[in-house]
């Protein structure tokens, strides 16, 4: 029999696949990855991908990969059998020559359908399913998708292949036709045009960066210095005592000596990153670097002052950027003599982690520095969204209102631990008042002007700082897991007494629109100031920053699939009800559900 004749040539980066009849004979290159990625975009794979996959690499290893979507490596993938050969000279070669062996043999080829020897062990224990679930429960929670990726598996083991492969077309068509596979689809493009600037071409120059300088090693300027230090950057990190960048650098050790505690580094790469990493107390030290990112405390004036010197220190060309939450950068520009070279850079604690990075554009700010300073986000594995000037940029000052509705429910009557409840069904990783707890209740309070004027100003008076006291809204035992505190709810009680709210009961519903219905309004303002690009720009930065539930897809998503008139009609009821501007609905969000228009 010719080759030709039954041979699917078929190559797409480096990977030979040799389709000869059923099932493929896959011949791969070293350093190829394969996966079944479709679970994150809230499917599974379908065209018997689910039924065959099991077959071959047994059923452990096939709910491993459908539910994480994770590629393995060409060596695990030979390993697990799921491909036949790994090929190290010439791929087209070498997988003619493989295919040709085969073909010499002369023998029928078995059809993966046909097998069924790896699924003898789940057969023989079928808890392996649940065992499975409870492992990845808490990942995978409120996601549709990795549940029904496990019910094919059990499937492909439990019935004959034609009935696995009913079941599995069943349920594909389920997650295609449902709310979360549009959601996380459209997150996939969303992602990807976040990177596109209307204004900022592929003609703007980028400007190299080298060498990376960072102002203040405190708990954000010390994730930071660990970004660059990750994929190989140089960074100086400056302080302004020896104490101050020593406790620094300490903490970024112990961070990276963690990691490697845990298997994802080794020591040696400890000793590589940290050898990227230099110290400072001279300002002085920065006069090369390509780019500058300030984290220092959230001061203005301090800040002014900073970017002042920098002016005079740093090379011609050079980028500073600010880290501040939620302070005016153009007024930080304006304190040097070049605002074009000034942008914001706002990373999201813990900087080493979270994959968000807003970066934030002056009126001055040049466009190849944002070109420069988004490609660089991404050298440094961040998702950079590009964002205007307004108190608190797109992010915090859409949680503001999120989290002064929240304080408001507590007042009228719904107890912290039931709004964090509801945010948490939600699909929020955490509710309101346990995320203030994590921050800190004390940013930004000062012990010395407190009066007890503000619950907030109680706690922090009774040492009740949040998660790092042992105490905040919740009690904390020393595994940091909350309870709720009566005391709190009393304090509630006692200044809506004050302000003469009567407190009542309160709806899981009302408590989830009145947290989440506030952000789409914002959204909606944000857009109209144009303080974002695009819609799909503010649902990255709540997936990415704020713990969004990627299969809701952001708050504009969400928005769309509730209709924005909908929102509209539920703004204006709330409006009547509480009598307060808060629930003013914003003009483009009037204009939008009045001609029938969706978010985009
Ligand atoms: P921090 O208090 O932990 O650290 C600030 C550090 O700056 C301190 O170590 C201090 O010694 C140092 N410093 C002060 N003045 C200095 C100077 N003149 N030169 C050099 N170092 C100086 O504060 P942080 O939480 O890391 O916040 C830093 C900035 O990042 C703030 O603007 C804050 O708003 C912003 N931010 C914080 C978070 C967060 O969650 N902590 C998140 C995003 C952005």
């Amino acid at each position: 029999m010719q080759l030709t004749s039954m041979v699917d040539y078929d190559n797409v980066d480096g990977v030979a696949v040799l389709t000869l009849d059923n099932p493929p004979v896959n011949a791969l290159s070293q350093g190829v990855r394969q996966g079944l990625p479709e679970v994150n975009l809230g499917l599974l794979p379908g065209a018997g991908g689910t039924q065959r996959l099991p077959r071959v690499v047994g059923v452990e290893k096939a709910l491993q990969m459908v539910t994480s979507g994770a590629p393995i490596s060409a060596a695990e993938a030979l390993e697990a059998g799921l491909v036949d050969r790994l090929v190290e000279g010439d791929l087209r070669e070498d997988a003619l020559a493989f295919a040709r062996g085969i073909i010499a043999r002369d023998e029928p080829l078995p059809r993966i359908r046909d097998r069924d020897d790896k699924l003898q062990a789940a057969r023989d224990n079928p808890a392996v399913f649940e065992q499975f679930r409870r492992g990845i429960a808490r990942k995978t929670r409120g996601f549709l998708a990795p549940e029904y990726n496990i019910r094919c598996i059990e499937a492909a083991v439990s019935q004959p292949f034609d009935e696995g492969m009913k079941t599995e077309s069943k349920l594909f068509r389920e997650l295609l036709q449902g709310p979360q596979s549009a959601a996380q689809q459209y997150f996939f493009f969303a992602e990807r045009q976040a990177a596109k600037i209307p204004d900022v071409d592929r003609d703007t120059p980028e400007i190299p960066i080298v060498a990376v300088g960072v102002i203040g090693a405190g708990t954000m300027g010390g994730g930071i210095a660990m970004n660059m230090a990750n994929v190989g950057i140089p960074v100086t990190i400056v302080e302004t005592s020896q104490e101050a960048l020593d406790r620094g650098l300490g903490v970024i050790r112990r961070n990276y000596e963690n990691t490697a505690s845990k298997g994802r580094i080794s020591a040696a790469d400890v000793e590589q990153r940290m050898d990227l990493i230099s110290g400072s107390l001279q300002l002085q030290d920065l006069a090369n670097c390509d780019l500058v990112i300030e984290a220092v405390f959230e001061n203005m004036e301090v800040k002014k002052a900073i970017f002042g010197r920098l002016d005079a220190i740093v090379k011609p060309g050079a980028i500073m950027a600010s880290n501040t939450s939620a302070l005016d950068l153009n007024e930080i520009a304006a304190a040097t003599a070049r605002p074009e070279a000034v942008i914001g850079l706002h990373f999201f604690s813990p900087a080493n982690v979270m994959k968000l990075l807003e970066v934030v554009r002056g009126d001055a700010t040049a466009k190849a520095v944002i070109k420069t300073c988004m490609a660089f986000a991404r050298r440094i594995k961040k998702v950079p969204v590009l964002v205007g000037v307004c108190h608190g940029f797109v992010g915090n000052r859409i949680l503001f209102v999120r989290q002064a509705q929240a304080h408001q429910l507590a007042l009228e009557g719904a107890p912290p631990h039931e709004v964090d409840r509801v945010l948490y069904e939600f699909g929020f990783p955490m509710g309101a008042f346990q995320m203030s707890d994590l921050a800190g209740l004390d940013i930004g309070w000062n012990k010395e002007t407190s009066r007890g004027e503000t619950i907030r100003d109680r706690l922090c008076e009774a040492g009740r700082r949040g998660q790092k006291t042992g105490a905040g809204f919740y009690d904390y035992d020393e595994n940091r897991k909350p309870t709720p505190a009566p005391m709190v709810t009393e304090l509630f009680a006692e200044f809506a007494a004050r302000a003469g709210i009567t407190q009542r009961a309160i709806s899981d519903e009302e408590i989830l629109e009145r947290c989440v219905l506030p952000m789409i309004n914002e959204g909606a303002k944000i857009l109209a100031e144009g303080i974002a690009v695009r819609a799909s720009d503010i649902d990255v930065v709540y997936v990415y920053g704020y713990g969004w539930p990627v299969y809701r897809g952001g708050p504009m998503h969400y928005a769309n699939s509730l209709g924005p008139d909908k929102v509209l009609q539920r703004l204006r009821h709330y409006q009547e009800l509480t009598g307060d501007d808060f629930w003013q609905p914003s003009q483009y969000l009037v204009e939008l559900a009045e001609q029938g228009g969706r978010f985009s």
